[in-house]
């Protein structure tokens, strides 16, 4: 089956009882036994819901995994992978990593004996040199966030099989459309489904998904556990954005590049950050690992100040200033003060993410109006 075929059919079928042909949502808590014990698979809402079983049935088959566990939140998917690890393990992840990550990684796990180190993942022989007998996971973003710096998914899987550890990918940047990190090697997949798998910033979503069983049985045993569990109205949402995945994620690498274009030759702007271009670091291996190179793109400006930033920020139309990435609308934002407050300022500037630096999601708007919304804002500073 192909992409576009599995978004709308991958793991689903018509409601058995009714012939709906939408999912149904079964907004219900607990499931009628005949008699202790014997029942139709479905016992309590927390352990099984079969609105969230459909959506987990169609992310493995959009991500190419086998099993696919949904959360509340993408943090409470990752909090489902920090409770894999014991006191004295360790993860070694990426520098620019999404700042709500980075926290609960430093401020929530170090206290339960998990350490974490942050590093250039760029550069594989520091990453080869930073894995030690503790290390049990390498945490990977590509793009990374806001830098959108890229990560060889191939090659880090590589070291990591030689050396027994084992590797997450966080795909939220690209969604399953521009990049399957399972066929590259990596165990698990991590997405922000609140992003561009929903698709419309109407719901708070997470999902993991992988191939291996053991794995599987593990996180579906924390999902029940812990109980971090998304609701069936949000299961039947991700289901339906899902369905025009392809579509929204083609048009916005689409207007991407000639928003790209459109920056690079602007006067106010110094740098722009965007894999698809041939002077991008990581261009090469963007083109051959991802299908296309995304709707996010972040630049820099000549005046390098908060106020600069600020000033474009508040004057744009169609770009809303919030926090998030990945709907149809697109959006703008100011990483040093929104998604990654939460990250020390000496952090920051090392890898480039500056107080003037802008990020921006590009939406299924005409890219017409999308260019001169941001030609206006520009010109107020
Ligand atoms: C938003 C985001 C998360 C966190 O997901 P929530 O759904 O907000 O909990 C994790 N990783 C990346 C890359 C994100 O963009």
């Amino acid at each position: 089956m192909k992409f576009a075929t599995k978004v709308i059919h991958g793991g689903l079928s018509a409601d058995p009882q009714t012939g709906a042909v939408m999912t149904p949502i079964y907004q219900t808590s607990t499931y009628k036994q005949d008699s202790p014990g014997v029942h139709k698979g479905y016992e309590y809402a927390r352990t099984q819901n079969p609105t969230r079983g459909a959506l987990e049935a169609n992310l493995a088959s959009i991500e190419n995994g086998k099993h696919a566990v949904c959360f509340g939140s993408g943090l409470a998917a990752q909090d489902a992978v920090m409770k894999l690890l014991e006191p004295g393990d360790e993860i070694i992840s990426t520098n620019d990593l999404y700042g709500g990550s980075y926290r609960q990684m430093m401020a929530v796990y170090a206290k339960y004996g998990i350490k974490c180190t942050f590093l250039d993942m760029s550069n594989l022989q520091e990453l080869k040199d930073a894995i030690n007998d503790n290390t049990k996971l390498i945490w990977a973003e590509t793009p990374t966030n806001p830098m959108l710096k890229i990560i060889d998914v191939q090659a880090i899987c590589d070291i990591a099989k030689d050396k027994g550890v084992q590797v997450l990918v966080d795909n939220t940047f690209c969604s399953p459309y521009l990049q399957n990190p399972l066929d590259l090697g990596a165990d698990i997949v991590l997405h922000s489904a609140t992003k561009y798998l929903g698709g419309h910033s109407d719901v708070v979503h997470g999902c993991l998904i992988m191939k291996d069983d053991g794995i599987h049985d593990k996180l579906r045993f924390i999902q029940n556990a812990s109980g971090a569990v998304p609701g069936p109205q949000d299961c039947f949402l991700i289901l339906r954005g899902i369905k025009t995945l392809h579509l929204r994620v083609q048009r916005a690498c689409d207007s991407a590049k000639k928003i790209v274009d459109f920056l690079q030759g602007h006067d106010a702007v110094s740098k722009v950050y965007y894999p698809g271009l041939e002077e991008h670091p990581g261009h090469e291996i963007a083109a051959s690992q991802m299908k296309d190179f995304g709707g996010m793109i972040s630049f820099d400006l000549k005046k390098n100040t908060q106020e600069a930033s600020y000033t474009v920020l508040s004057n744009t139309h169609y770009f809303t200033l919030a926090e998030s990435l990945g709907g149809v609308e697109s959006l703008i934002g100011h990483p040093a003060s929104m998604t990654h407050a939460s990250i020390p300022k000496e952090d920051r500037l090392k890898v480039g993410l500056t107080d003037s630096l802008i990020r921006i999601s590009v939406g299924v708007e005409d890219p017409d109006d999308l260019i001169a919304d941001l030609d206006k804002a520009l010109k107020t500073i």
